[in-house]
């Protein structure tokens, strides 16, 4: 891993390429599935078991020279500005429109660690590209301190190299 500076909680990932399903894992994809945390889930179409999820996007990750917490932090950085606009779109950095919408409520992060996200979605729309993406704040915890996009098919699966197209890293 090339940040030192990423999480604690991450490292309980540290078998990286190697890493194999776990009692834990199992545990963990439980909670992902539908009707468990959120009623669709976190897993969509995709039938792998989770270590193999995360073993391929940490690869498409590492080979695009990133680390999750580099990913992270941007998409951090476009919630922050653009909750500043109240709901309508903020123009970022005048290549971006960021449209932050919150919601009432929050939803536990399925890796058990007591962490619970606010219902809040941020689209974001390269101008320059005209591509538009959107995440939640659980999106950002997950990437950040798991590794983790979510199944293919999943409502909110973000695609590590389409994220980091459209936020230029
Ligand atoms: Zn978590």
């Amino acid at each position: 891993m090339r940040n030192k500076t990423e999480s604690a909680t991450y490292l309980w990932f540290r078998g990286g390429f190697s890493m194999r399903q776990s009692p834990e894992m199992n545990k963990v994809q439980q909670h992902m599935e539908p009707g468990s945390l959120s009623a669709e889930g976190f897993l969509g179409e995709d039938t792998r078991n989770l270590a193999d999820i995360l073993r391929e996007d940490h690869k498409t990750v590492d080979d695009l020279g990133l680390t999750h917490s580099m990913i992270a932090e941007r998409m951090a950085y476009f919630s922050e500005k653009g909750k500043m606009g109240l709901g309508k779109p903020v123009l970022v950095d005048a290549l971006y429109e960021v449209v932050v919408e919150d919601y009432r409520g929050s939803i536990s992060c399925p890796f058990s660690d007591d962490f619970h996200a606010g219902k809040r979605n941020t689209t974001l729309r390269h101008l320059g590209k005209a591509k538009e993406i959107s995440w939640t704040e659980l999106n950002i915890h997950m990437i950040k301190e798991h590794g983790f996009y979510e199944g293919k098919g999943a409502a909110f699966r973000l695609e590590p190299l389409e994220i980091a197209q459209i936020l230029e890293l």
